[in-house]
């Protein structure tokens, strides 16, 4: 039998608890699971595709079945290539459902053969998102690092707290 080959794309920048959550229960699933560092050229991300590919990788060293690779382009050209037959996504709340849906049905009609497969977010993750984590440890700077322990991989603290790092300035 073909093996199931699934690929998970998003910015991931950086890699969070939720994440990381969606790719160990994933890797359970498939036979191979791909992720993908998706480039886009209108964002402006705090972490570079390849520190973010670095990271990544050192999260799921111990996951023999996940890879981690950069791409630009269409997700479905990703998965294409990855010889993925499933998308993967992670769904945190009925917002997410909507803009999920709506997606999946556009990859749908894009690449009819790609299944698009929803894992519910842990109930404990599913207030996790990149952006409040780069919230979080900008303006928490040093105490953040304890709090962030919460919301990201290990791997991610320091990197992290050294990218947001700069004198504070102002007098209001
Ligand atoms: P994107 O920019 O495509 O939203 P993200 O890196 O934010 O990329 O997310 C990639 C995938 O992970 C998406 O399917 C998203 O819904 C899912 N995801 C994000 N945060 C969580 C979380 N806390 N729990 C479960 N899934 C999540």
């Amino acid at each position: 039998m073909a093996a199931r080959v699934a690929a998970y794309a998003g910015s991931f920048d950086p890699v969070t608890l939720g994440h990381e959550d969606i790719v160990r229960r994933g890797a359970k699933l498939f036979d191979r699971l791909i992720v993908g560092i998706g480039i886009n050229p209108d964002k402006h991300p705090l972490f570079a595709a390849d520190e973010r590919q670095t990271l990544m990788r050192q999260v799921f060293a111990d996951l023999p079945n996940v890879s981690v690779e950069c791409f630009s382009g269409l997700t479905v050209d990703f998965a294409r290539e990855a010889e993925a037959s499933v998308m993967l996504r992670g769904v945190r709340t009925v917002s997410d459902i909507e803009a999920e849906f709506t997606m999946a049905l556009a990859n749908h009609s894009l690449a009819p053969e790609l299944e698009t497969v929803f894992l519910m977010a842990a109930d404990r993750y599913s207030h996790i998102s990149s952006t409040l984590i780069k919230q979080i440890a900008q303006m928490g700077r040093e105490a953040s690092r304890d709090q962030l322990k919460q919301f990201v991989p290990a791997a991610v603290i320091e990197p992290l707290m050294t990218k947001v790092q700069r004198p504070l300035s102002g007098t209001c």
